[in-house]
């Protein structure tokens, strides 16, 4: 199986973003890049050296629904005269009308964000969204857990991975051992776990860094020999890179304990307290990186959790 990466410039901080051309049939695109004119030009010049052109993409498939990651799906569909476009159903970023800004509303104050910082949050990720074209219902089909992608000469496996998002997906070629990972699986950095609505119950939130630690090891499962990440350089040694994050989780997870005070603290308070120089759309991520350290705290019987009027404050044991 030819796996041709390609990468493509993004306005965004985490920069350059990997996608991957699977050449054989059905061509397949796995990502595509964020909406700018410069990853479009730099996508269209990755398939013609692979000697293919954008019109002859007959298949693509979402890692997840993050701008750098899916803004240019829905032309690519067009261009191709309506390739298969497969995301999974826990994904919501690419959805037209995505509702679930109240839901977020809602968690982000639990988690101790004042109204005004909300605002400001949303601004940005209303900015953010002028990367990506939504798709209407029935314009994607759903990737599911444990189906085979099939190609001429094997298949991909599909592993839903959630943690960065709920709906992350991976994928598995058996065969020699390969993982297209996303951002399940970065080189360099540890992936954020995003605060998102719990999918099925959406008035609660997703336990994304547990989720995030079955998800790797079920990945590590499948002993990788070679791990092709959506930012960075490809990984060789998972075993090594596994042990890392989970160090790095316990590291985070022991210093966000150490920063609650006796009279406790919201998962705003910690984020302020963790990241007090970040600026706008990072303040989102603080928060995220925050609430997902103190829930796994919390579900592991570290910490206590209670409700202050509607806010959520953790403390330290006995305190
Ligand atoms: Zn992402
Ligand atoms: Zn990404």
């Amino acid at each position: 199986m030819r796996i041709v990466p390609i990468t493509l410039p993004t306005p965004f901080y985490i920069g350059p973003v990997n996608v991957y051309l699977i050449a054989e049939d059905p061509i397949t695109l796995i990502d595509t890049g964020p909406k700018t004119k410069e990853a479009a030009a730099a996508l269209r010049e990755g398939l013609r050296r692979a000697g293919f052109l954008t019109a002859d993409i007959q298949r693509i498939v979402l890692t997840h629904a993050h701008e750098d990651h899916c803004g240019l799906a829905k032309s690519l569909r067009d261009e191709a005269k309506n390739a298969e476009v497969l995301v999974h159903d826990w994904e919501t970023g690419h959805r037209i009308g995505r509702l679930e800004h109240e839901e977020h509303r809602t968690l982000l104050s639990r988690a101790g964000v004042s109204d005004d910082e909300i605002v400001a949050m949303r601004r940005v990720y209303e900015g953010v969204r002028r990367y990506g074209d939504s798709f209407a219902e029935h314009e994607y089909n759903a990737l599911e857990d444990n189906a085979e992608l099939e190609f001429e000469s094997g298949a991909l496996k599909v592993i839903h991975t959630p943690g960065h998002t709920p709906g992350s997906c991976s994928f598995v070629r058996e065969a020699d051992r390969t993982v297209i990972a996303g951002d399940c699986v970065l080189k360099r950095v540890t992936p954020n776990p995003v605060l998102s609505p719990d999918p099925i119950d959406p008035s609660k939130r997703f336990h994304s860094l547990a989720e995030y630690l079955v998800s790797l090891a079920r990945l590590r499962t499948f002993a990788p020999t070679l791990v092709h990440g959506g930012h960075g350089d490809c990984i060789n040694d998972f075993e090594e890179l596994f042990n890392r994050y989970v160090r790095a989780i316990q590291q985070r997870q022991a210093e966000v304990i150490g920063l609650l005070p006796e009279t406790g603290a919201t998962a705003w308070d910690v984020a302020r307290a963790l990241f007090p120089d970040t600026d706008d759309v990072h303040r989102f991520l603080a928060v995220s990186e925050a609430v997902a350290h103190l829930d796994l705290a919390h579900s592991e019987g570290k910490i206590e959790l209670e409700l202050s009027g509607a806010k959520e404050v953790y403390r330290k044991l006995g305190a």
